[in-house]
């Protein structure tokens, strides 16, 4: 299983986003660290196959996401950043319209729809609409979402965001349980949402790789820090935390 960016640029007029990006992916969790701008969303955007790059490509065993289409799109789970979009819906009926555009058959729609509304806490709350949520239950039904139908790859784009301490730690905990053989991709600007769950981090910063490397190398390689947290203080300073 193999996922890999091949010298990814993606310019939005003259501004860069991402520069030259290259990166290898296998089973695990990943992740994507860097402050706001960094350009963490537009390569999981460029991932998923929702924005094409200005250059490079994106290649899934071997083959171009963009002539794989559909094939690549069933095996691709996405919680993307923005929220409130399906506010009207019940969490149960924004599943099944989710498991309807993924192609699950009807026979197994609805046991998968129960697998993962109880993954994420929800089954009581799934007859409510995702406007009465509260923010840790509208990231949890993004994330029942992203792994609907078991994809291999599933993109997280920041599911702790606005989230208050308690919640950051069972998101987290709910990320790290999936896992099994799959590609994880996790971004954050907050170290402690995947420091102790991520195999490998990617340091973003103005749309370049700083570094890719597990947090035990990157904190050798950064002058022997005890934490992942003084890494990224060091690299973006109090750019934003
Ligand atoms: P992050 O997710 O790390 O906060 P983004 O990928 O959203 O970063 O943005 C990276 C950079 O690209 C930022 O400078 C942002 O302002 C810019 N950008 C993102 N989307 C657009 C867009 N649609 N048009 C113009 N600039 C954009
Ligand atoms: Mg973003």
């Amino acid at each position: 299983m193999h996922l890999e960016l091949e010298n990814i640029t993606k310019k939005y007029g003259e501004k860069r986003a991402l520069n030259n990006v290259s990166i290898s992916f296998s089973e695990g969790i990943y992740g994507l660290l860097g402050p706001n701008g960094a350009g963490k969303s537009t390569m999981m955007n460029i991932i998923t196959g929702n924005l094409k790059p200005t250059v490079g490509s994106v290649r899934w065993n071997g083959g171009d996401i963009r002539r794989l289409g559909s094939e690549y799109r069933a095996v691709l789970g996405y919680a993307p950043q923005q929220q409130g979009l399906y506010n009207a819906f019940s969490g149960r009926r924004f599943l099944c319209y989710m498991a309807t555009l993924k192609n699950i058959p009807r026979k197994q729609m609805k046991t998968e729809i129960e697998r993962v509304l109880s993954y994420v806490n929800l089954a009581d709350a799934s007859k409510k609409p995702i406007g009465a949520y509260s923010g840790g239950m509208k990231q949890r039904i993004l994330i029942a979402q992203a792994i609907l139908g078991d994809p291999k790859i599933i993109i997280l784009d920041e599911p702790t965001a606005g989230l208050d301490p308690k919640e950051r730690v069972r998101i987290r905990e709910k990320i790290k349980d999936i896992s099994g053989d799959k590609i994880i991709l996790v971004s954050t600007h907050v170290v402690s949402d995947i420091q102790s769950i991520a195999k490998e981090i990617i340091l973003l910063k103005d749309g370049e790789v700083l570094d890719h490397n597990t947090v035990a190398n990157l904190c050798v390689k950064y002058g022997s820090v005890q934490d992942l947290e003084q890494v990224y203080m060091r690299l973006f300073g109090e750019d934003e935390h």
